[in-house]
């Protein structure tokens, strides 16, 4: 079945920090049970303590805390993620999420919202669906870990 996005679309994180800060639904970085044992070991933390000092549990799911003073994430420091290599799945498939692939919601939302659309690497379609479904996969594990 042939989808809007067929022949790939350009992307490069310009570094505008604004995925990492919350907007409404998007609000929460949400973390699966793995992204919880990637983040620890990037802190040098055990899971369980990493999860007690840095995360909150909200209907069932957990995600980060939220800052108190800001509506950046915890790990933006400069307008870079200060935990690069042990980033969850929500952030490292941005903007790739099912959510966003409607080819209206990218058009009015998604496009004026993140300035590394359109500019970089060409990402196939291929991979925009790997990475659609490695996101589909993360917000299921959500409800069991
Ligand atoms: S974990 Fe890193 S990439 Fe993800 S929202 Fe926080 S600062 Fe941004």
């Amino acid at each position: 079945m042939s989808v809007w996005y067929e022949k790939g679309i350009q992307f490069k994180c310009q570094g505008s920090g604004k995925c990492c800060s919350s907007r409404g639904e998007y609000g929460y970085v949400y973390m699966t049970l793995q992204d919880r044992r990637n983040m620890a070991k990037a802190l040098d933390l055990n899971t369980t303590e990493f999860t007690k000092k840095y995360c909150t549990k909200t209907s069932g799911v957990y995600h980060l805390n939220e800052n108190e003073d800001s509506p950046d994430c915890l790990f933006l420091k400069n307008n870079k993620c200060s935990v690069y290599t042990g980033r969850p799945t929500q952030c490292r498939t941005w903007p790739f999420w099912p959510d966003n692939m409607n080819a209206k919601v990218w058009s009015n939302e998604i496009v004026s919202y993140c300035p590394g659309i359109n500019k970089g690497r060409l990402y196939s379609k291929k991979e925009i669906d790997e990475n659609l479904k490695l996101e589909a996969d993360a917000e299921n594990e959500l409800f069991i870990s």
